[in-house]
């Protein structure tokens, strides 16, 4: 029997058949105390409290184990932990593989809250960090890697600045000197299969295509082994990281509508950033997916699709302001974080990312779009007279 796609599993996975009282979708079960007959009984329990055996409710519950089960089946990964939000689930690991005196690696371009995290709680725990260029190879990797480095952190593409990484060179200088590949999976989700290319850990930020539609928070972190399971299940119960199961249902829910959704995200995001490419006021866009990216090489080798994220870089003569007047000037584009959700966002990365390593030389003021939804000649359309507005231009109809 050949394995059934994707589309069908995101369907079936996780579902309770008959057991949620006949339901198609089960219950959401809240709860902190969880009852024994008798001491015998919670003492077996309490012995495989990390095997999906209700102990107590920050061991999470029937609700929490349908999603793990789901995103495990995603990652391509034995277990997966659910967690309150996706920064939950990139400090977890972190706080899993690194004490006192290790060493991180993590990419220039990395999520800026894990970079607050590296260089705030853990540089005070003393984990020294050192940022590198994203686009190093397993040579460049290999000179950066220290005795007593212990975790390589990946993320690729970079949310903001979209840079690829090649994930298995990266992996094969981590693995040479005994260090876990951490990577940070979210614009990748199922297109990304992140064990076949020798991640140990993916941490996905559910709150964004998962979940897709911009109501929840939530975060995993993926394994493919049992020490792996034991290490960071060990450190999100030490300390205490749990996920509402009222939110874990709406995961499970956003779940079963997710392949869809991305599908035509991604046709709507390759359609405009197309479309963008070719307009005079944009210098280039950031966009892994076109084959004008730098890093498309590695996308085409390693991913299956994309994400509806990227950047575009506005041509040199536009001033900050105007880059500002444009992203005001658009009717169907929310202005604020976060992605993945049904409705367009943009949202400026000019003045917006921290780098130390690699200064990132975006050669024009820039933004970074989410497409939703929405009909993607709409968006167009709005993004049309947004840049002629640029020009000093009334707004032109869109053909
Ligand atoms: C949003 C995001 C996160 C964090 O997710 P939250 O649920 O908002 O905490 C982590 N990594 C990436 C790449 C993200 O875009």
């Amino acid at each position: 029997m050949t394995e059934d796609r994707f589309e069908t599993r995101m369907s079936h996975a996780g579902r309770a058949g008959t057991r949620a009282y006949g339901f198609v979708n089960p219950g959401v079960h809240r709860g902190s105390t969880v009852l024994f007959p008798n001491v015998a009984a919670r003492r077996e329990a309490a012995k495989h409290r990390f095997d999906q055996v209700m102990t107590y409710g920050t061991q999470g519950g029937p609700t929490h184990y349908m999603l793990e089960d789901v995103v495990a089946e995603i990652e391509g990964g034995t277990r997966a932990l659910i967690v309150g939000t996706g920064l939950a689930a990139v400090a977890v690991p972190l706080l899993a593989y690194l004490k006192a005196g290790d060493h991180c690696l993590m990419p220039d371009s990395v999520y800026g809250p894990a970079r607050n995290l590296a260089e705030g709680l853990m540089k005070g725990w003393h984990i020294g960090t050192t940022f590198y260029d994203p686009t190093l190879d397993e040579a460049g990797i290999a000179a950066l890697i220290q005795p007593n480095t212990k975790v390589v952190y990946t993320e690729a593409p970079g949310s903001h600045t979209f840079e690829m990484q090649d994930i298995p060179a990266i992996a094969r200088a981590a693995h040479a000197a005994g260090a876990k590949v951490l990577m940070d999976n979210t614009w990748g989700l199922h297109h990304f299969q992140p064990f076949k290319h020798g991640v140990d850990v993916s941490i996905q930020a559910l709150t964004k295509y998962l979940v897709g539609h911009s109501d929840a928070l939530l975060g995993s972190v993926t394994v493919n082994n049992d020490d792996d399971w034991q290490a960071v299940r060990g450190a999100a119960n030490a300390m205490g990281h749990f996920a509402s199961p009222d939110d874990v249902w709406l995961g499970l829910r956003g779940v079963r509508t997710m392949p869809v959704r991305m599908k035509r995200q991604e046709q709507s995001g390759i359609e405009v950033a197309t479309w963008l490419e070719s307009q005079p006021q944009v210098a280039r866009v950031l966009h892994p997916a076109l084959p004008s990216h730098p890093g498309h090489a590695i996308w085409k080798r390693d991913f299956t699709g994309a994400a509806s994220l990227f950047g575009v870089v506005l041509k040199p003569d536009y001033t900050d302001e105007q880059g500002v007047a444009f992203i005001d000037s658009l009717r169907l584009f929310g202005i604020g974080a976060s992605w993945g959700g049904f409705e367009s966002l943009a949202i400026p990365t000019t003045g917006f990312v921290t780098r130390t390593a690699t200064p990132t030389e975006l050669g024009g003021f820039t933004v970074r779009l989410h497409i939703g939804l929405e009909d993607p000649a709409d968006l167009m359309a709005d993004l049309a007279q947004g840049l002629a507005g640029l020009n000093g231009e009334a707004p032109a109809a869109f053909d």
